[in-house]
């Protein structure tokens, strides 16, 4: 990753860089996973590609491959980190996209959430 692929503004490029520390889920040279800092439900966790790209609205062909790579390691990340599997357990996953999708963080993040209800959210 080149110094182009961060926004040195932003939080979750800090915390790839490890400038910001986190409570790691999950690393690899395109992505890193991290616990919530406000978690809405008992498991949630963020996943981030490391390179900057703003939102679900900014993604192209290119991103086709880690946007997968992120999509199948959810399900496995969300077992490990404590939600209870499919059927009777389950997680939810949510890409909030843009302000009126309630997106906060302008750097593409994958919510994913889980575990025993009640939850504050989702
Ligand atoms: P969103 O509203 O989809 O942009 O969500 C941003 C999420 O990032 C929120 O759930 C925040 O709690 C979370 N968040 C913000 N700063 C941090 C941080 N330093 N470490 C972990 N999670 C964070
Ligand atoms: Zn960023």
């Amino acid at each position: 990753m080149s110094a182009a692929d961060s926004d040195s503004d932003c939080i979750f490029c800090k915390i790839a860089a490890g400038k910001i520390p986190s409570r790691k889920v999950y690393e690899d040279e395109e992505i890193l996973a991290f616990h919530d800092i406000h978690p809405w439900a008992p498991v949630h966790f963020l996943m981030v590609p490391k390179a900057h790209i703003p939102s679900l609205a900014h993604v192209g062909a290119g991103h086709a491959g880690m946007l997968g790579r992120m999509m199948t390691l959810a399900p496995k990340l969300a077992l490990q980190e404590g939600c209870r599997p499919y059927p009777q357990g389950g997680y939810r996953v949510v890409i909030n996209t843009g302000a009126d999708g309630g997106q906060e963080v302008q750097h593409l993040h994958i919510h994913v959430f889980g575990g025993p209800r009640p939850w504050l959210k989702g």
